[in-house]
């Protein structure tokens, strides 16, 4: 199968988030799985900085943005350790920044036209580059308007009539909405502009322009694609959700194996695997303890949170349970996260007023991360929404045993240690359902008294993460098949 990737980020061209994960390693395992896959990606002033060759292709190219005309340009380079084509869309006016999306929090105001822009190139850049493409997988709402020029102004073009869309959502709460206005921007006809389309309470919304026009849609786990069409989680898109929910699945995101492995990771000071899991571990935390200044006590639960400190990530819970739990309870903390500052400010209190207790990292530090998923024994996720989250993979390939609410992408990962799910040997995990601070503590307190009292329900628990298999390679067998029903569905109904 012929696909092509567009994205507005992939690893290691540009980063924000997730996305560019995401879009960085499918593509290589789709490669593998004998498919042939380009990747399609704005040229940042950050895609220089990854040490990759880019190439000039020569090709210019014009596109229609409203009423003028905007020039393009296109470079070639490739997945690092496979032969997988990035194409980069040159812009320097859109792309050439100090960011990606925003300047100092605020979103840049042209978002709408870079995108677009970006949108049709791509549509462009298949012609230009005499690509042969069965399905187009766009991602986010960046690229929500490429289903919708497929639909509406390629489709009885010979090269793209028989094109399959695909869109994945990352993360529902981003959406792109613009005023009304940047509708001309998109070229495309007012008719289109009405609530079951592309207009969302009076704006243009790039997302929601993605989920009404392509061939089929997925999110990142199963779970959250059934929690989207509901309103807690659809962010006002359920209706739409619904109504699109016999093209809607999930498949859970992979993670990459070969960089968060505990038997080959450099930044750890011991290494193990599921049979030195024991020695390896208390090794790592004893390692850990000392580095962030800790006492050393192999006895004390240690629990870790890396991440975002924002509501998103429950870290509203998290404060209030470790306010209670650092008076009376005989537990260690690392919290590793930037973020909000109503949340980093009484972390870093708690810090200062137990050091013995709490050890908080404000900032981004990758190598840190992996020594907080080795060395500690809980890791705790208590997320509002989660779309599929990474963390709690690595922990359960860390031997560190999650406590999670039991929510989109850590639904589907993290089996509850219950009686039942303990005999059938499923259980890997602890978590909880009512977003509340007594859910979590108990959770915790469950999870703390197995860790001290019955070792052998955690090394159980230990022992199904260790030898459970979050691989890609997983993942993209299951997109290999959402793109074969996709390139169906667009046989069955061909038009808008
Ligand atoms: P999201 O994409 O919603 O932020 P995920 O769990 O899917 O959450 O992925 C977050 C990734 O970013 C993980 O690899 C995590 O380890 C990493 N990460 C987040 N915050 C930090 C931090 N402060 N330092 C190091 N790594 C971090």
């Amino acid at each position: 199968m012929n696909i092509l990737l567009a994205a507005s980020e992939a690893v290691p061209f540009s980063k924000t988030g997730g996305l560019a994960d995401v879009c960085g390693t499918l593509p290589g395992e789709l490669a593998r799985l004998g498919h042939q896959v380009s990747v399609i990606l704005p040229a940042y002033r950050q895609s220089w900085c990854c040490g990759l060759p880019i190439e000039s292709l020569g090709i210019d190219f014009i596109v229609p943005i409203g009423s003028k005309t905007v020039t393009g340009h296109l470079l070639q380079s490739a997945m690092p350790g496979t032969n997988v084509p990035v194409y980069l869309v040159q812009q320097d006016q859109y792309f050439d920044r100090d960011d990606l999306y925003q300047v100092g929090g605020k979103d840049y105001v042209d978002n709408c036209e870079r995108f677009v822009f970006f949108s049709r190139s791509v549509l462009e850049a298949i012609r230009l580059l005499g690509l042969g493409v069965d399905v187009l997988h766009a991602n986010d709402w960046q690229t929500g308007l490429i289903p919708a020029y497929l639909k509406i102004e390629y489709h009885r073009i010979p090269r793209y009539e028989h094109i399959a869309s695909l869109f994945t959502v990352h993360n529902l709460g981003y959406q792109g909405n613009f005023w009304h206005w940047d509708m001309l921007l998109t070229g495309l006809d007012w008719k289109y502009f009405n609530w079951h389309q592309m207009e969302f309470h009076g704006s243009l919304n790039l997302l929601k322009t993605g989920l009404v026009f392509a061939d089929s849609i997925n999110t990142v786990s199963p779970r959250y694609a059934q929690e989207i069409q509901g309103a807690e989680l659809g962010c006002g898109l359920e209706g739409t959700l619904q109504q699109r929910c016999g093209v809607l699945s999930g498949i859970l995101n992979g993670m990459d194996g070969d960089h968060w492995n505990p038997a080959t990771d450099p930044h750890l000071s011991a290494h193990y695997d599921v049979n030195s899991r024991a020695e390896g571990k208390a090794a790592c935390k004893a390692a850990l303890q000392r580095e962030l200044g800790l006492p050393q006590r192999p006895e004390v639960p240690l629990i870790g949170l890396i991440g975002r400190l924002c509501v998103q990530k429950g870290i509203d819970l998290v404060v209030k349970v470790m306010q209670h739990w650092t008076q009376d309870q005989d537990a260690q903390w690392v919290i590793l996260g930037a973020g909000e500052p109503e949340f980093e400010r009484p972390i870093a209190d708690l810090a200062r007023r137990f050091p013995n207790k709490v050890a908080a990292r404000l900032g981004f530090d990758a190598p840190l991360a992996h020594r907080i998923e080795a060395g500690a024994d809980v890791f705790l996720m208590p997320s509002r929404y989660e779309p599929c989250g990474l963390n709690q993979m690595y922990s359960l390939a860390y031997g560190t045993v999650p406590v999670v609410r039991a929510t989109g992408g850590l639904a589907d990962t993290i089996i509850d240690a219950s009686e039942q799910s303990l005999r059938a040997g499923t259980a890997n995990g602890y978590s909880f359902t009512e977003y509340g601070d007594l859910a979590l503590s108990e959770t915790l307190h469950r999870a703390c008294a197995a860790y001290r009292r019955r070792k052998d329900v955690w090394n159980q628990l230990i022992a199904a993460g260790m030898r459970q298999d979050w691989s890609w390679t997983r993942s993209a067998h299951e997109y290999v098949q959402l793109y074969e029903k996709t390139l169906a569905r667009l046989k069955e109904t061909p038009g808008v």
